[in-house]
């Protein structure tokens, strides 16, 4: 059975925190705006191919995915249990 590997988990967070960070500075340097773009599309390549549940490739959100880590969490699209690889 296919695992969510937490490490893509950990590089989806850093990307959303860069995007964050280049959307805020992006008020001071317009030009941050397109590094802004590039991690979030980056974000959304690793979220599409490595995010979605193993069972029914439904989407997650990161939240959801840092609980299932430590916890049993059930897929809210088809029910089965998502686990998380180290
Ligand atoms: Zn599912």
């Amino acid at each position: 059975m296919r695992k969510i590997k937490s490490k893509y988990i950990a590089i989806a967070f850093a990307l959303l925190v860069l995007f964050s960070l280049c959307m805020v500075l992006c008020f001071f340097k317009w030009l941050l705006f397109f590094p802004a773009i590039i991690f979030l599309s980056a974000y959304m390549l690793v979220d599409r191919k490595y995010l979605r549940c193993p069972h029914c490739s439904g989407f997650t959100n990161l939240d959801r995915l840092s609980y299932a880590k430590t916890h049993i969490y059930h897929c809210s699209h088809c029910g089965e249990i998502i686990e998380i690889e180290g």
